[in-house]
């Protein structure tokens, strides 16, 4: 296991659109996918790209390692191989991003409100999930990665860019 370098926003690597991995190539990721996600917990980090760890795969991980499955607020930790999505909902809310690639800042991004998920997981096996709220945007977010996609591409409205102190001193849920 070893903590990863992250890429931030201006390196190349995060503008490639990604390319599916092929079958023989999943055995090939089991140590990335452990460093990843180690990589994640580090940076306390909710979602981690390949191209976030300077490799242009599509894969992506997500959630908390030890996400207490009794709440809904905790993600389970997901590995997501080959993701595609689609919304399930007309709707799109706005919420604050952050991304381990762009260090320090917060941005209202609007998101679908809810979406289906295809993909495999790290052994091969392909499965889908639904989702909603906060995962169906984290969602969003990481397989945005794999297409050269970063959140700010995707804001309305400049105005509410925020360094990270300032979003919790005035814009975080509870700010006084
Ligand atoms: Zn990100």
């Amino acid at each position: 296991m070893a903590i990863l370098k992250v890429s931030r926003m201006g390196h190349p690597v995060l503008r490639q659109k990604t390319k599916p991995l092929a079958p023989d190539q999943i055995p090939g990721v089991q140590q990335l996918i452990d460093d990843m996600v180690e990589t994640m917990a580090d940076y306390e980090g909710v979602g981690l790209a390949a191209p976030q760890v300077f490799q242009p795969l599509r894969l992506t991980v997500l959630g908390y390692p030890d996400a207490d499955p009794e709440n809904p607020e905790d993600l389970p930790l997901t590995v997501l191989i080959n993701p595609e999505w689609v919304s399930l909902s007309e709707e799109k809310e706005l919420g604050y991003e952050g991304c381990l690639s762009i260090p320090d800042i917060r941005g209202q991004v609007p998101r679908s409100t809810r979406v289906e998920v295809r993909a495999l997981d790290r052994e091969g096996k392909p499965f889908s999930l639904r989702a909603e709220g906060f995962l169906a945007r984290v969602l969003q977010h990481e397989i945005d990665h794999l297409d050269g996609i970063l959140f700010p591409d995707r804001m309305e409205d400049f105005s509410t860019l925020t360094f990270l102190e300032e979003y919790y001193r005035y814009w975080h849920k509870g700010a006084s």
